[in-house]
């Protein structure tokens, strides 16, 4: 009987054999990282978005998969609704291959493939397809070397979406809002991406957490954020993002923070994050 973490919960029941077990490769290009937490709002578009663009100002090649079917980082990057026709659930589906749904977007360097309502309903069209926690990873192979970084959307729940993000991810990044019972929630996170570990993906890693909409006029920020770094040691970075009126301002102009206002404190913050994660990637590597 396995552990259930969900009402719901697509792991259940399954029979895994080894044949189904993706193999560790090592060094990896691109980096493939699912940016995940069941909770809603606490950031985990903001991050997707405004990592991506940090990466992409440096140079490198990123795109985004918006797995959530509510297509906020779509709308946040200001792609339009009639562009994203062929879109994730496309591919998912096997309908349509990556290379039809991925889009430019205006920032140069950051391709996106958008994400639609019809992705909702996923779960349910592939209730009975083998190696369903696969589609995504499978879906990928073809585009890996056209990118450096691969950071996948993920929606506010641990269902089927979440799952095959998880599979194709070398890497999760967890966003934590400083707020009580963040660590509660973040056991049902972390229970997932070790069943995933065991049945699918030997080779993810939680690569960090990220504080998000720290409010340092606020004493219970400073306590939960002590708490999550006493728990977790090193997972969490040491970049908090601030709560900032300007980052919450981005998404209805369309455009991420970085570019509405570079100037602003958690334009700032996301720009150390991304050199943060340069440099504990530069580390893992050198060990
Ligand atoms: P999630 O993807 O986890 O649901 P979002 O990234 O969409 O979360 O963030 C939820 C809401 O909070 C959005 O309206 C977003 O603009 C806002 N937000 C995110 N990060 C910050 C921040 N650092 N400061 C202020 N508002 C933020
Ligand atoms: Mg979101």
């Amino acid at each position: 009987m396995t552990q259930s973490v969900d009402a719901h919960d697509p792991l259940d029941g399954e029979q895994r054999d080894g044949s189904m077990i993706k193999p560790a490769t090592g060094a990896h290009k691109p980096r493939v990282i699912a940016i995940a937490n069941q909770k809603g709002g606490v950031g985990k578009t903001t991050t997707a978005i405004n990592l991506a663009t940090a990466l992409a100002a440096i140079q490198k090649r990123v795109l985004i998969i918006d797995m959530d079917p509510q297509g906020n980082a779509s709308t946040g990057l200001g792609v339009d609704r009639r562009a994203r026709s062929v879109n994730t659930y496309h591919v998912l589906m096997k309908e349509a291959g990556i290379a039809q749904a991925v889009l430019a977007t205006d920032i140069p360097g950051l391709d996106i493939m958008t994400s639609g309502m019809d992705l909702s309903g996923l779960e349910i069209e592939l209730i009975d397809v083998e190696r369903r926690e696969f589609r995504l990873a499978d879906a990928i192979v073809g585009i890996e070397r056209e990118y450096d970084y691969i950071m996948i959307d993920c929606p506010p729940a641990l269902g089927l979406l979440t799952i095959n993000s998880l599979v194709a991810a070398h890497m999760v990044m967890v966003p934590l809002q400083c707020e009580f019972f963040a660590l509660e929630g973040i056991s049902h996170i972390t229970m997932t991406i070790e069943r995933i570990k065991a049945r699918f993906n030997p080779g993810l890693e939680i690569g960090g957490i990220v504080l998000t909409m720290f409010d340092k006029r606020n004493n219970l920020s400073e306590m939960v954020a002590a708490d999550v770094r006493e728990f977790f040691g090193d997972t969490v970075y040491n970049t908090v993002i601030p709560r900032n009126v300007r980052v919450s301002e981005a998404p209805s102009h369309g455009r991420p923070v970085l570019i509405y206002d570079i100037k602003c404190a958690g334009s700032q913050a996301y720009l150390n994050l991304a050199s943060e994660l340069i440099h504990r990637e530069r580390q893992a590597a050198s060990q």
